[in-house]
């Protein structure tokens, strides 16, 4: 902590950002790090789905964890292991998030470049591939109390140069952020000015797939080597 990334510090013998690679490995790792949040986070999403949708929002997205996991390639280049992901999520979690982190996914799949391992800014510029892909399909913006509200401030602190951690908290923040606005967009836009008050599901499920992503790749942006 306490560091703004890659600028910040005396650097004497950092390897360039280039040189920290993300592999198949790290993304597998990624996502069974995400399965495990979901699983011990499953009442609490189901129970914030409760206060403002239809109490789906826990089970969908471990079902979509849980075939994910089980679909997922033994190895592969990390946008190969993206895109299963994406198919898995689309195939098995339903409801509006399904399809959107399908999406998600399934952009920053398409982002990369086909090689066995990727650098960590071409992982970020995955990142915001798959953020335009959820606001494309979903047609939200940030503040209408959607999973947007989780992933922008996130990008945000990455573009400012913080460190993966540092943007899983944006994101955990930004999740925190959603209880006084009004949902806009999918099903707890139903319900009006009665969804002030309560956290938006879906930003805190993308909170905890920020923190897996820096449970991965816990070094500061663009420093060392890379997760050993
Ligand atoms: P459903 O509402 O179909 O039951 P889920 O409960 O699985 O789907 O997911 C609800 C979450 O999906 C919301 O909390 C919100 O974060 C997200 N969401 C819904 N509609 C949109 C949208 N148009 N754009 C972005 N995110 C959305
Ligand atoms: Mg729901």
């Amino acid at each position: 902590m306490g560091r703004a990334g890659a600028h910040g510090g005396p650097a004497l013998g950092r390897v360039m950002p280039q040189a920290a690679q993300v592999r198949g490995a790290d993304i597998r790792a990624f996502l069974l790090a995400f399965r495990e949040k979901l699983a011990a986070q499953e009442a609490h999403l189901t129970a914030l789905d409760a206060a403002i949708g239809d109490a789906d929002h826990g089970s969908g997205m471990l079902r979509g964890a849980n075939a994910v996991v089980a679909a997922l390639p033994a190895d592969g280049s990390p946008g190969a292991l993206l895109k299963s992901a994406a198919m898995s999520f689309i195939s098995k979690t339903g409801g509006a998030s399904g399809p959107l982190y399908g999406t998600a996914l399934l952009r920053a799949a398409a982002a990369l470049p086909d090689q066995p391992q990727v650098t960590r800014p071409e992982l970020q510029s995955a990142l915001h591939a798959a953020y335009a892909g959820l606001v494309e399909r979903g047609k939200a913006a940030p503040g209408d109390k959607t999973m947007l509200d989780a992933w922008k401030p996130a990008l945000d602190a990455l573009d400012a140069g913080k460190t993966w951690r540092e943007a899983a908290g944006a994101a955990a923040q930004g999740a925190e952020a959603t209880l006084p606005l009004v949902a806009r967009k999918g099903r707890a836009s139903y319900l009006g000015e009665r969804s002030v008050g309560h956290l938006d599901p879906g930003a805190a499920s993308s909170a905890l797939l920020w923190a897996a992503l820096a449970d991965t790749l816990s070094g500061p942006l663009g420093e060392g080597p890379g997760p050993a």
